[in-house]
């Protein structure tokens, strides 16, 4: 990298020590000014990052240091030595040199203060750093949602590095795939699956368990297969730093711009892999958190549903009819009830056996349940007969409902009958508000008795309690 100088002098005999001065270093890229203004304008202009300017000590009150952009300065100070020191120093200038110049002092000079902005430069980055680190550690303290935790992660990585887009991978262990567990992009999205064989990147800092840095897509041999479909989306650079928790990878940064060539810089990638060490356990309670919670919902389901059949057993429908009773009574809504019975279904069992019976009464059971709306709730009543609350449903709406049941069930092909054997079904449905119906009790019992004139009447039919 080279380094620009910029220079403001009036002296003649300077300018001209100056100028071979910086004919001789090539590394050096020196820039000589009429006036302060076009310094100033200059500094500013100028891309190099290394950079230092060499001033007149008569410029420095005119000039004023602090407001360059350009930390360095170096004041030439001619004739009277010592008033001119007082005034460089006075200025907040880095160094200054004596004229008559001399060749040694200046390459020290300009050598020392460039290297005091570099670790200037350093030292502040480092102090960016450990603050973001500090700021992170704060933050995955203050807040016990996990997912939570992930998308401030997400966030303050964007904040502090240039990035397209920014994640949080939680890898499967089973290998093929991995989960997006915090994009910054979107703080709520639902869970987003990636099939790793679509990003090379991501299996090969698995595999190697290192930092994997891409520094152009279009160039890196690793992303060859993937080109297509990456170069459409923008990016052009990408860094995936491994997550380890008790030695395992158990996820990856995901960093990605749509600068090319050395987009992540030495210190953002540092960053990075010391956000990650921060991260780990964050996602790691994220991983316990969710599998609890996925642990929970199966318990609830399962404490409410028939093991048999797969629909509700009879606690949730009693549970779901209480408030929905009450509902209707409260707001004078019509609520239905179904009881359902499969047909002569003691010689199924008696002609296919016991374990056959099974299988069709859980067929029969998801048939039903398929065409069950989300409101509904049918739940196994016991042996081989069904229940079916219909929220709001008035009487034609659940005769209508039953009629369809009964024609799916007469249509259908059960598996555990080879299709040789039809099965039919009976029908009795009650409905609130009825003269006779004042509590639930009534309610399942009128459809009970419904059902049983279904059943006398020759089966395969639906009925309506009639008071
Ligand atoms: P209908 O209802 O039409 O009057 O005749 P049905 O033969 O279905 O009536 P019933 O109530 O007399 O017999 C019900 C039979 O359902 C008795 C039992 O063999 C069978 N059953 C009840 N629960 C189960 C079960 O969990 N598995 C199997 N395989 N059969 C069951
Ligand atoms: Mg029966
Ligand atoms: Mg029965």
């Amino acid at each position: 990298m080279r380094e620009s100088i910029f220079v403001y002098e009036t002296d003649q005999e300077v300018i001209q020590f100056l100028r071979s001065f910086f004919k001789r270093r090539k590394n050096l890229r020196a820039e000589f000014v009429d006036d302060i203004a076009s310094l100033k304008e200059r500094v500013s202009q100028s891309k190099e990052k290394n950079r230092v300017c060499i001033v007149d000590v008569d410029a420095l009150p005119k000039l004023k240091p602090s407001t360059v952009d350009c930390p360095v300065l170096l004041a030439i100070i001619p004739r009277s030595p010592q008033a001119g020191i007082r005034k460089a120093v006075r200025h907040g200038v880095e160094n200054y040199l004596i004229s008559p110049l001399q060749e040694e002092d200046l390459a020290f000079k300009i050598k020392t203060a460039l290297e005091r902005k570099k670790t200037i430069e350093l030292l502040r980055k480092k102090t960016g750093m450990l603050q973001t680190i500090v700021d992170l550690t704060s933050l995955v303290t203050s807040t016990l949602d996990p997912q939570e935790i992930l998308y401030l992660i997400v966030k303050k990585i964007s904040q502090v590095i240039p990035v397209t887009r920014c994640s949080i991978i939680r890898i499967d262990r089973n290998g093929d795939y991995a989960d997006v567990a915090a994009t910054f992009e979107s703080p709520t999205m639902g869970r987003i699956r990636l099939d790793l064989n679509k990003y090379p990147e991501i299996k090969k800092a698995l595999i190697s368990e290192k930092p994997v840095v891409i520094h152009d897509v279009a160039t890196d041999p690793i992303m060859e297969k993937v080109r297509d479909i990456i170069f459409p989306l923008g990016i052009r650079s990408i860094v995936v730093i491994p997550i380890v928790f008790h030695e395992e990878v158990i996820g990856t940064l995901f960093l990605r711009t749509s600068r090319a060539g050395y987009a992540f810089s030495e210190y953002e990638i540092k960053l990075c892999n010391a956000i990650a060490n921060a991260s780990a356990n964050a996602l790691y309670n994220a991983f316990l958190f969710e599998k609890i919670e996925d642990e929970k919902t199966r318990l609830e389901k399962l404490a409410i549903t028939d093991y048999l059949t797969g629909v509700y057993n009879i606690r949730y429908f009693y549970h779901r009819i209480k408030e929905e009773f009450s509902r209707a009574q409260r707001y004078t809504l019509p609520l239905s009830c179904l009881m359902l019975d499969i047909d002569l279904f003691k010689g199924i069992n008696d002609r296919y056996g016991h374990r056959i019976g099974d299988i069709i009464l859980r067929e029969f059971a998801q048939l039903l349940k398929k065409h069950t709306r989300k409101s509904d709730v049918l739940a196994r009543y016991g042996g081989e007969e069904f229940i079916m609350l219909l929220p709001q449903a008035a009487e034609s709406g659940a005769v209508a409902k039953a009629e369809a049941m009964r024609a799916y069930v007469e249509k259908y092909r059960f598996r555990g009958l080879k299709g040789k054997k039809l099965l039919t079904v009976s029908i009795g449905v009650a409905t609130y508000p009825s003269r006779s119906i004042k509590n639930m009790e009534d309610l399942i019992s009128f459809a009970d008795n419904a059902l049983y004139t279904a059943k006398t009447g020759g089966r395969n039919r639906v009925m309506v309690y009639k008071p």
